[in-house]
């Protein structure tokens, strides 16, 4: 059945193609790694990008702030009438002249008030006349700044916003200018506020973040680490360049290029190999109301890190699904194996339930001819029991008439002596054979085991006597038993008839019968003799009905069956011991009660 069973449903959990299985999961897991790859790190990016939009919100309203504090100064500046007037008549001194050295004090107050980090007015042909750095070595005083596109602006009547690097102090700034007009609205010069952003640049940095300010050309100018200052993060054109070196915007060394990745490079990123702190990504924001761009950069290692990380919540995932898979497989399986198995014990059953039906028919069968068989054997056996006698007297009835006719009357009492012995076997079998097949009296009851023996001894007498036989009766005292006196009767005549029959033509023949408790409550009567004895074989079949080694006429083979079944119908059992050579013990055990009969059944 298991075999069966597992060749049809191959071994448990396909072990054998668990190897295979394996691999191709593996190889299977790599392809969508390789394919997730790109696309995970898209969506990695953008969500970082989202985040950096936010924090960079943050820095550039710090920046907006800063520049807005100063923003309305120049403006303010210009429209004062000491600013005017120093333009309009201080400028016949020359620059640093004693006599009008207020002006510069004036502006150094201011300076000092509005927090700025320096103040300074310009002739309308770019020479700094007053400064708020007049009293320091970084004076601008009489340095022209005519170059400056914040002068050109201002000049020619704009407002001029401008960062760079100071052409005197090398300090960087945002320069703020305005023009000062008079009442005719001529332009008498140029007033400058210059804005130091450092400190701004300062407070990114220890924040933590990695922060870059960029201008219209790609040009880092503000940073939160200074060594990133004046790199441009995309190509510059050669114009540009060398509008840079004359402008001197960035100081006098010359702007060079970052490396880029070629990948991740779009209007809202790019990614640059930086060298020593490896690849970085910079997400960009416009600062809205300024030619500038907001960067924070990130390094590539850590959006990668997050990457991975996903990777492997996808291939637990995945081990996860193809482990439910596996085990819904299975439990599939061995509930299709255990309906395999119960349809096939349903097919046993069925078959079980055919075959025991079967032999019970043909044992039923089988009964049937052994009945007939028996009912065969048993008619033969009393035809020929009762034949004989019948032959025997028809016989003797002739040869009396014969002797009559003759007056031989003395031969004639011999045969009717004879004829008597023969009606006299004839009843006997009569009554052996309606003690088995008529309505036995099978009551049981209190009974002695003295008078039936007594009574077995009294008929058996006569034979006893003819055949020498010595009897040794060992009863001891009077016993009560749970018995039926006159089948007990029977049972006893059976035995020791067998008993005379056995010890035929034997030289010191013995019959002992004795009577013992087996126990508390059991007695045992035993009819010994010391005849033939039995094989072991013969013992199993001596109470079988028409089991017999009697020659035909002396024996039907009924005593002991009779005598078993009584023993039976009252209780008690008959046992049979016995050894080749060494006689015969039937033994008949009852069930022994203390008191005497109330009442003898009938
Ligand atoms: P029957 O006496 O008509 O043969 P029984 O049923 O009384 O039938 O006995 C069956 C057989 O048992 C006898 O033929 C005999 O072979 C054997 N048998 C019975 N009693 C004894 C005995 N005491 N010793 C030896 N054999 C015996």
């Amino acid at each position: 059945m298991t075999s069966l069973l597992a060749s049809k449903f191959g071994t448990p959990l396909g072990y054998r193609h668990l190897p295979r299985l394996l691999a191709l999961g593996f190889l299977v897991a790599l392809v969508l790694l390789a394919m997730t790859n790109h696309l995970l790190m898209s969506l990695e990016v953008n969500r970082t990008a989202d985040r950096s939009v936010q924090r960079m919100g943050a820095y550039k309203t710090s920046l907006q702030a800063t520049i807005n504090r100063h923003h309305y100064l120049p403006r303010i500046l210009a429209s004062d009438p000491r600013i005017e007037h120093a333009l309009a008549e201080g400028t016949q001194y020359e620059p640093g002249d004693g006599a009008v050295q207020y002006i510069s004090e004036l502006l150094q107050s201011i300076n000092a008030e509005a927090q700025s980090d320096e103040i300074f007015l310009m002739a309308p042909d770019g020479m700094t006349f007053w400064s708020s750095n007049f009293d320091t070595v970084h004076s601008f005083v009489g340095s022209n700044y005519g170059f400056r596109p914040y002068f050109l602006s201002a000049i020619s009547g704009q407002q001029g916003f401008y960062f760079a690097v100071g052409a005197t102090s090398g300090e960087p700034g945002l320069f703020l200018s305005a023009p000062v007009r008079n009442a005719a609205n001529d332009i008498l010069g140029v007033i400058v506020v210059k804005i130091d952003l450092r400190p701004l640049e300062h407070s990114w940095m220890e924040s933590g973040d990695s922060v870059w300010v960029t201008d219209r050309e790609g040009i880092i100018f503000l940073s939160s680490s200074e060594r990133w200052h004046y790199k441009a993060t995309r190509p510059l054109s050669e114009t540009h360049l060398d509008l840079l070196a004359s402008t001197r915007q960035y100081g006098m060394t010359p702007v060079t290029e970052l490396s880029r990745l070629p990948d991740w490079n779009t209007p809202q990123w790019a990614a640059f190999d930086l060298g020593d702190v490896g690849e970085q990504m910079a997400f960009s924001s416009a600062i809205n109301g300024y030619p500038w761009d907001m960067h924070l950069r990130l390094p590539m290692a850590d959006i990668r890190q997050q990457v991975r990380i996903k990777q492997g919540l996808l291939l637990l995932c995945m081990a996860a699904f193809a482990g439910a898979l596996l085990y819904y497989r299975e439990r599939h399986r061995r509930h299709e194996a255990q309906r395999a198995l119960e349809q096939a014990n349903e097919v046993l059953e069925h078959r079980v339930e055919e075959r025991t039906r079967d032999l019970r028919e043909a044992q039923n069968a089988l009964a049937q001819n052994q009945k007939l068989a028996a009912l065969g054997r048993m008619s033969s056996a009393i035809a020929h029991e009762i034949n004989q006698p019948i032959t025997a007297l028809r016989n003797y009835t002739a040869s009396s008439r014969l002797l009559l006719e003759r007056g031989k009357t003395d031969t004639v009492k011999q045969n009717i002596e004879k004829m008597d012995a023969l009606t006299e076997r004839l009843s006997a079998l009569s009554r052996q054979l309606r003690i088995f097949a008529g309505k036995r009296n099978t009551g049981s009851g209190h009974a002695s085991l003295h008078s039936p023996v007594r009574y077995a001894l009294d008929v058996m007498q006569p034979r006893l006597e003819a055949e020498g036989i010595e009897c040794h009766i060992d009863l001891g005292t009077e016993r009560w038993v749970l018995a039926n006196t006159m089948m007990l009767e029977q049972i006893l005549v059976n035995l020791m008839g067998n008993a005379v029959d056995a010890l035929a033509g034997h030289p010191n023949p013995l019959i002992r019968v004795q009577l013992a408790m087996t126990g508390k409550s059991s007695a045992c009567l035993s009819i010994h003799d010391n005849g033939p004895g039995m094989d072991r074989e013969l013992q199993t079949k001596v109470f079988e009905p028409f089991f017999t080694t009697k020659s035909v006429g002396d024996g039907m083979g009924l005593g002991l069956a009779i005598s078993y079944s009584l023993a039976h119908d009252m209780g008690a059992e008959l046992t049979v011991q016995s050894e080749p050579g060494s006689g015969t013990t039937f033994s008949l055990t009852f069930q022994a009660v203390v008191s005497e009969p109330a009442e003898e059944p009938a």
